[in-house]
Parts: structure tokens; sequence; C-alpha cells
């Protein structure tokens, strides 16, 4: 036995593929293929999971954990290698000193996927050191409610834009392909409209309809699909009544048929298990496992009970084993072209040192970090003195008074808050009670002290607190047995806090408050009734707006929320969606005019929680566009951010009126910066079609292009927009571009007011 297993052709890598899958799968009894097909958590007991359960994936392994478990896999009968996941989606998440970039919605403020996949490029080399062969990133859900608690993972609210830069996030990590040891597999997730809560609610039921699916969520998707993404991920949510793991139409027919995804489906956790016991569609595990099979899920996330339920489905004739075996196939079929059977790639110790939280990684988090700053609101106080300039090693130098920057707030010096979800203490795995090494964190309160110059006095008050966090009223655990992490209740105001907040800005000629939310009200399960800042920080923004003192807020966190009249008045506003290890000294240069802001929202922000969804692609054909109580304006729209320059658009012009088909759309406009300093200017260009078969969107994003404009110069941007990209869902549920008149609308943002607009049509 022992002899015949070493000489197998699975083993042999100058066998072709199919060969070795074919070979190795004719060796599989039952419990061994249905192993395959579970991915389990390396928390568990790694015996029973790998040597009892014969678990072909596992996730959550740490860094200790993950030998271990891959001597136990080459001890099973036949030896198949693990394929090893987690969720490194900003960074190698949970990996002490690894690089943990701005948060997705943070990238997202860049409107750059080249940068996106140089960042994607450098997880992929630090996760792949590591043992971990598969990241579950990125995030391609469209966010629609700002109650969600996971906007701040997300690429924010357009489905063109997502699709490109999680595109491009998707080429980072896959590398020069599987065969390459630092490519790790992408995983496009949540599939697909998990986003489309019912009241900002997680997982509650989407109420969206195949069309609806088709208009706005399923793009990324395909787009990812197409790019060559190797590995999907289902949401939790339920659609007219039916689980995504039991959603045959959006996995086999629009997924594997449509698109022809020949990569693995994995489903989200324990999905198979809360068909029976959370949306109680199943009456048992054997009925769970019948229908995800079914469906075409590939494989199971955490749920054991799917190893013996399999087996009796296919012992009781109810799922066929050659479903099984297509399954197991497409499995395999990863962990050979992986090349692991000739190399597990397991944790690699020299490698790791070369490349986790190198120089050249850092320095990228840095720029992407600048980059993801977003400034919405400036008299003219940003930059400080004008802007200074660097004394080459980092510090900026000035030749006028020395100054006083008062750095207030309760996000002001907070390593996690700069993280933001998925960051090592971030709640999801036990081996980083701490998180990240602290003296790799910069907060804002360490980049100034890092940048101001060394004459200049920096002070700091917390100022307020934000939560306490008290036991779940709702008890200890879930129903799973996972214990549930306290809770967020709103912190009191502190009055001494406060004082001393007060007195400090009072003394500075300059205070920058830095506010926003914590964990508690960040991610899975945490979606806010508000859009609130909570604790003490309305009132810290009161009274040190109150002080005369110039007051920059910056915003630290991880979605938009609504603001109190003091931060709307304030001399400038910032918007640092949780801007990741380097994300202090980027906002600390921005203050100083070491760099210019660049960064543009890739969401609309409320102005009042009521008002949800903002998101500006409404479909047309409400009456009016107020509330009886208030505007449905948004406060800050989609695609806006300013520079400390201005930027003019003029001239928009169209090589041709009439486009076919088939065409592309081409257009020039010219950018002039006005103003005295550099700019980075993201020209937005969104299509209107005028007269559509069904209601469909006023408008829409369709190309966009970054320009560097020096002071006092101009430059003609080209736009190309194929006229495929014009494309509606009809009321037949099929995506066509309708013949007819189109209006192109360019400009710095998606507001119409800042639009120079041509008309077009596509002829049929
Ligand atoms: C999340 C996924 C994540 C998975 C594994 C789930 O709860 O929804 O986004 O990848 O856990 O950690």
């Amino acid at each position: 036995m022992e002899h015949s297993v070493r000489t197998a052709a699975y083993l042999d890598p100058k066998e072709p593929l199919d060969v070795r899958v074919d070979d190795l799968l004719a060796r599989m009894t039952l419990p061994e293929k249905v192993g395959q097909l579970l991915q389990l958590d390396a928390r568990g007991d790694l015996l029973d999971v790998v040597s009892a359960k014969l678990a072909g994936s596992i996730l959550h392994a740490s860094p200790e954990r993950m030998h271990e478990a891959i001597a136990l896999a080459r001890q099973t009968r036949l030896g198949i290698p693990l394929l090893t996941a987690d969720d490194c989606i900003h960074g190698h998440s949970f990996w002490p000193g690894a690089t943990i970039f701005p948060t997705q919605l943070a990238m997202a403020c860049t409107w750059d996927p080249a940068l996106l996949e140089r960042a994607a490029r450098a997880t992929a080399t630090e996760v792949s050191a590591t043992g971990i062969h598969w990241t579950f990133s990125p995030v391609l859900c469209v966010t629609r409610d700002l109650r969600w608690g996971r906007v701040n993972e997300t690429f924010g609210e357009d489905p063109y834009l997502i699709g490109e830069l999680g595109a491009a996030m998707v080429a980072g990590y896959q590398g020069d392909g599987l065969a390459d040891p630092t490519a790790v597999l992408a995983c496009a997730k949540h599939f697909a409209g998990y986003s489309e809560t019912q009241g900002g609610r997680d997982a509650s039921e989407a109420d969206l309809t195949p069309r609806k699916l088709r208009s706005w969520f399923l793009p990324p998707f395909e787009r990812a699909a197409r790019a060559g993404c190797r590995t999907f991920m289902l949401g939790y949510q339920s659609i007219d009544g039916v689980p995504i793991t039991a959603g045959k139409w959006l996995l086999k027919d629009v997924l594997k048929g449509e698109w022809g995804f020949t990569g693995t489906l994995v489903t989200d956790w324990d999905n198979v298990g809360r068909m029976v016991w959370e949306q109680k569609v199943c009456a048992d595990d054997v009925e769970a496992a019948v229908r995800a099979v079914d469906a075409g899920n590939d494989l199971v996330m955490t749920t054991p009970e799917f190893f013996d339920a399999a087996q009796t489905a296919v012992a009781r004739g109810l799922t066929d084993e050659k479903l099984i075996d297509e399954t197991v196939r497409r499995v395999l079929r990863l962990k050979f072209e992986l090349g692991l059977f000739e190399d597990p790639r397991a944790p690699d110790p020299e490698r790791q040192s070369a490349v986790i939280g190198c120089r050249e990684h850092a320095d990228l988090n840095l720029e992407t970090a600048r980059r993801s700053l977003v400034l919405l609101r400036n008299d003219g106080t940003l930059p400080f003195e004008g802007g200074l300039t660097d004394d080459g090693h980092g510090r900026a130098v000035s030749a006028g008074p020395p100054r006083t920057i008062a750095v207030i707030g309760p996000n002001s010096h907070d390593p996690h808050a700069m993280l933001g979800d998925w960051a090592g203490a971030s709640g999801q795995v036990d081996w980083m009670p701490d998180g990240h090494p602290r003296e790799l964190v910069e907060t804002v309160l360490d980049g100034v002290r890092a940048v101001a110059p060394a004459d200049w006095t920096v002070t700091h008050a917390r100022g307020a607190d934000i939560e306490v966090l008290v036991p779940d009223p709702t008890g200890p655990n879930w129903p799973d047995g996972q214990p549930k992490p306290p809770v967020f209740s709103s912190a009191p105001v502190d009055e001494t806090q406060l004082r001393e907040a007060v007195a400090t800005a009072r003394a500075a000629d300059h205070a920058v408050v830095v506010v926003g939310d914590t964990l508690a009200l960040t991610g899975e399960g945490c979606s806010t009734a508000t859009l609130d800042l909570y604790g003490g920080q309305i009132a810290l923004l009161d009274a040190v707006a109150a002080t005369g003192t110039p007051m920059t807020v910056v915003l630290v966190q991880s979605k938009p929320s609504t603001l109190p009249d003091s931060a709307l008045n304030a001399a400038a506003l910032i918007e640092a969606f949780n801007p990741g290890m380097r994300g202090g000294r980027a906002i600390a240069e921005l203050l100083l005019g070491l760099v210019e802001p660049s960064g543009r929202l890739p969401i609309s922000f409320a102005r009042h929680v009521g008002q949800q969804p903002v998101y500006y692609n409404q479909v047309r054909g409400q009456h009016g566009t107020r509330y009886a109580d208030l505007t449905q304006d948004p406060l800050f729209a989609f695609g806006e951010g300013l520079s400390y320059t201005t930027v003019t658009y003029s001239a928009l012009t169209l090589r041709e009126q009439d486009v076919p088909v088939d065409g592309t759309v081409h257009a020039t406009v010219r950018l002039t910066n006005t103003g005295d300093r550099p700019a980075r200017e993201t020209v937005q260009a969104y299509v209107s079609d005028l007269t559509t078969s069904v209601t469909w969107a006023e408008q829409e994003l369709k190309a966009f292009v970054q320009a560097e404009i020096a002071p006092g110069e101009s430059a003609d941007i080209a736009i190309e927009i194929p006229a495929a990209r014009c494309s509606l869902v009809g009321a037949d549920n099929r995506r066509v571009v309708e013949p007819g008149e189109f209006e192109l609308r360019v400009g710095p943002s998606s507001r119409r007011q800042d639009h120079l607009t041509a008309r077009f049509r596509v002829q049929g």
C-alpha cells in the first residue's frame, strides 16, 4: 500500500493535471472525499479537524498551529495537502507586525486601481510567506445602507468603481499565476447582494429581484470572475425566501454557467448549518448538505456536521456521489495548480523576515494612507502656515515663528482606531489580544509629533470617551456556542476631560480634533441604528469650536457618520476612514502641507440617518427631491474631495456625436490648475441615458482618469467609454444598450452642478 501510494500517478508532477486528479479521486473513500469539501476552523481540535474529519481546508490557523496542521495532513492516508485560508483583507490581518494597510473603504478613496494592485501584491508577498494560500478578499458588496456594520470592508457604493478596484486587487493577490510562490488566491465576496440589508441589519433577508441583482450587485462580481478571480465566497443573506447557500440560480446558472466560472466557491461561516438552526429551511444537517451540494457549493466553511451529513445523504441516495466527485475535483485541481503536493507552501521563516513589514511595504503603506485621505472642508486653514517643506528626513521645517498644535480627541491616539476591523485585536482571532505591535502603528498624535517642525510644541488631550463596553444584554453566547463580545454603550460626557481639552485648545494655534467610531461599532453583527458620533464627542467638538482656535476635524472612523454643526463649520474637515499603520503620519503630513490631499469619496454621507439610502445613483421617478422636514441631498456626495489648489474644468469635447453600439465614446476635457499648489485630480465621467425602457439611475459613473497638474498648468484629459458600458437591465432581466440619446457629464464629483455636459447618440 505504502509503495503503491508513493508511485501513484497523482504524486507524479510530470503527469497531466487531469490524470493526477482522476488518479487521486479513484483512490479516495467517501469520507476522504467529503473531508476535502470541508473548510474547518483551525482554532478547534486539530486532530479532529485534520485527522478525523479529514478537512481539505482550514482557516484561522495561528502561526504556531499552521505547522501542526500541515504535518497532520501529511500523515493522512493519502497525504493530501491542506488548502489554508484567512482574512488578510487590508494586509495580513492576524500576523503580528504585518503591514496593515488602510481598510478597503479607505483604499477606495484613492480611486487608484494600480495603487491597490500594488498593495494587494505586497500583502500577498507577506501572506504567502506564512503558509497561507488564500485570502478572503476583496469584498465586492455594494454599500447601500450606511448603518450596516461592514461598510468599512467595501469599496463604497458604485458598482463600476468597485469592479475596477476589485479586479486590481485580484490581480495583485494572484500575481503571475498560481505557480508563483508569492501568489495567493483571491476571493470575491460576498456573493451576492449581502449588503442589501433591511434597516442596515447584518444578514437580513435581502429585498432583491434577479433584475435588481443584475442591475447593481452582480456587475462587480462578473468583473472579478472575468478577471480570473479563482474563488468566490457567499454572504449570509437570503433572497426572496432562498438562503444564498441554496441559491442555485446565482451559483449554478449565473456564476458557473453564464460567467463560466471554473474556480472554487466557498460558503460563508456555517452557512450550511445555518439553514437548519438559523434560517430554519432544512429539518436537519442531512437535508442542508443535500441542498448545499445541489446548489453548487464547493467548500463548506465551518460546518463540521457536514462530514457525517453528506455521507448519510449519499448512503440514503439523496445525493449522487458523482456530484460530490465533481466538487472534490475542483478542490483537488486547485491544490495541484498551486503545486501543494510537491510543496505544501509551509511557513518560510526566511522569507517572513525579508518581507513582513519590510521598508518597501511600509513606504507603500504610507503612500496608500496619504492617498486615502479626503479633504472635505477647508477655509484656508490647511495646510498650516500655508504649507511647510520637508527637511529630507520626513520632518517639516518652518521659517516662521514656532507654533503649538493641540491634538485632541478619543481617536487621536488610539492604535485600534487607525487599523479598524480585521486587524489583530479586532475580535476574530484569539492569538493577538493586544493587536499589532504598538510601535508599528502611528496614531495622529504620533504622526504630528514626528512630523511637526522641531521647534513647534505638540500638546494632547483626550477630551472625551466614546464608549463603555458592557456585557451583551441578550446573553453570553451565540446559538452556535461562539462567545459574544461585550457590546457598545455610549460613554457619558466627562467634564474633567472636556475642561482639559478646552484649555489645551485655547493655548494652541491650531486644534486638531480627531473623532469617530470604535471597533464595537464596526463589523459583523455591529450594525448601528444611528450614524451619530457617540460618547462625549459632540460636546467636545462644540467646546473646542467655542474656544475660537481654528479647529481641524479629522474623522477616523469605519464609515460615514452624521456630523454636528460644530464639525461642519470647522475650519477644515478631513475624512480618514481607518487609515492603517501609517495613517497618523499621513494625516500629519497633510495638515502641514508636506503632501497634497487627493482622495475622493467612494460613498455618500448622510445629513441624518433617516435619509438612508443616500447613494448617488438612485433610480428616477420619485416625487420630489426632499422630505417634508429635510432635504434628500447628501451631506457629501460620491466623488467629492478637495485639493489645496483649485482645478477648473472647461472645453468638454466629444470626438463624435454618433457612436455605434460596439463603438467607443471619446471625449476630452481641459483641466487648469488655477491655484499655487500641485493637484492630483480625479476626473469623473458619468453617463445619463436620457430615455430608458425601464426606470433607471439618473446617472452612473462610467470612467475616471487621474491626472497630476502643476500650478498654473493645463492639461487635456482623454476619456474613453465603450458604448457597451452604457447599458441597463431591461424588464426581461437582460443587460442591453438601448440605442438613443445619452448625456456625458464630466466633473470632479457626482454633483450635477459640478458637471460639464455633452450629448451623444448610440446607434442601433
Ligand atoms: C465573514 C467573512 C469571512 C469569514 C471567515 C465570516 O463571518 O462574513 O467575510 O471571510 O467569516 O473569517
